[in-house]
């Protein structure tokens, strides 16, 4: 075992992976700028209180922090999630509502690690701020759906809640508080804590002890005001509208504290329920306020990049991109000539690669076939005499017995044409 390992749950994100996470975000920034959404680029640390607003009842914030006293004495974070650091930015910066942005990036949880859940995760996610249409949630709710169909995956569950107004959250904070503490003997010990800190969160645990308690519990949707229920109709509507298959799951309170009206999370087929969310989010209208801005609605959702990519693994969609290069160069002479053609092929839009250390002619054979590249070019001492080079079909099919028939002679002045001309 070498000295140096990655901490628990944080991993080095190698090739070909990577090049797999890179097209992920950009899919992904393709679909929600095709909607007229813009990137915030924002801090990956921020004043410890940006996140307290979130709510310290949520575990996200009362225990999985990354926080420490920098040397000017700022208690910081490394952030958890981007909504507060989004919000931060709102009031800070002051744009244009409704305010469309999109963000990808790092985040950072102290959890217990396990298939997909790690201390350093990716999530890619958008934010409307300052309106409170139900059409953005369906806007919102809409861009999700439609990225996990551009990646391919088809097993994603869309599931919907409403939360209400805040008045009738409360309402019905009140009535869960009750309904629980009447039945204190039969809750799990770990929902007997929940309870003390946040009622909503108790419908959230997936303790077999609880289920029954959790399932007879009263039901939101008996608190909602008129304006509640009229948004969320509306946003049922639109979601119908588009031919967009939900349920409504009266449970769904999701993870953190800022949420109100809907809710939302889509759930992977082929995950541990445990870590079926791929992405979720839902309406804060409170959460500006509460960094000091004005009155703003705000709607938005962040998913998992981790976790989404397990959900291709097991349904066999968005596959790593080749890394292969399209003309790998063999050079016999010394290398001063691939150094020239490889520098060529690259400036034409080729991918080229070559061979190094000036090996043999076999060993250089080798790495061209490793590389994936269609073609090989030779370059021997014969060909440089006669000005030429000679091009090889590395995939040559159907493959018979000699795969180097397809090779030719090429003037060294019209190598990159004749490649460029190959490969398209
Ligand atoms: P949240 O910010 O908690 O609403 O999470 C949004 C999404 O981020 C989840 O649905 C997951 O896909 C992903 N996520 C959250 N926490 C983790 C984690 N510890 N490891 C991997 N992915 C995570």
């Amino acid at each position: 075992m070498p000295e140096f390992q990655t901490s628990p749950g944080m991993r080095d994100i190698l090739p070909p992976e990577s090049a797999r996470w890179r097209r992920f975000v950009d899919v992904f920034a393709q679909t929600v700028e095709s909607a007229g959404y813009g990137q915030v680029m924002s801090p990956l640390l921020e004043d410890l209180g940006v996140f307290q607003r979130i709510g310290d009842a949520t575990d996200v914030v009362s225990k999985e922090m990354y926080d420490f006293v920098d040397k000017g004495g700022r208690h910081i974070a490394l952030r958890p999630e981007l909504t507060a650091s989004i919000c931060r930015a709102f009031v800070q910066h002051r744009p244009l509502a409704p305010w469309k942005i999109w963000y990808s990036g790092s985040m950072f949880r102290y959890e217990k690690p396990q298939r997909g859940r790690y201390r350093q995760f990716d999530q890619v996610g958008i934010e409307v701020l300052g309106a409170d249409d139900p059409n953005l949630d369906v806007e919102v709710i809409a861009l999700g759906w439609e990225f996990y169909r551009a990646l391919g995956l088809q097993q994603v569950k869309l599931v919907l809640n409403s939360l209400g107004e805040p008045d009738d959250r409360a309402r019905y904070v009140q009535a869960l508080q009750t309904y629980f503490e009447a039945n204190l003997d039969a809750l799990s010990a770990e929902s007997r804590v929940t309870l003390q800190k946040n009622p909503l969160r108790v419908l959230d645990s997936k303790r077999e002890q609880d289920a029954a308690l959790v399932a007879g519990a009263p039901r939101i949707a008996q608190f909602y005001s008129e304006k509640a229920a009229s948004h969320f109709e509306a946003v049922q509507a639109g979601l119908t509208t588009l031919g967009i298959p939900f349920t409504v799951e009266p449970k769904l309170v999701r993870g953190l504290d800022y949420y109100r009206h809907t809710t939302f999370e889509y759930q992977g087929g082929t995950l541990d329920s445990a870590q079926n969310a791929l992405g979720g989010g839902g309406r804060y209208d409170g959460l500006v306020e509460s960094l000091g801005g004005p009155a703003t609605a705000g709607v938005g959702f962040a998913m998992g990049l981790d976790r989404t990519l397990l959900a291709c693994d097991d349904e066999g969609v968005f596959p790593a991109p080749s890394a292969a290069v399209d003309v790998f160069v063999v050079d016999t002479t010394g290398g001063a000539e691939a150094l020239r053609i490889t520098a060529e092929l690259r400036a034409a839009g080729l991918r080229a690669d070559r061979a190094y250390e000036n090996r043999s002619m076999k060993s250089q054979m080798k790495a061209a076939d490793r590389s994936g590249a269609v073609f090989a070019v030779i370059v021997g001492s014969n060909e440089l005499e006669a000005g030429s080079v000679v091009v090889r079909p590395l995939r040559a099919e159907p493959a018979g017995p000699d795969t180097a028939s397809g090779q030719v002679a090429v003037p060294r002045t019209d190598l990159t044409s004749h490649l460029t001309k190959a490969m398209s």
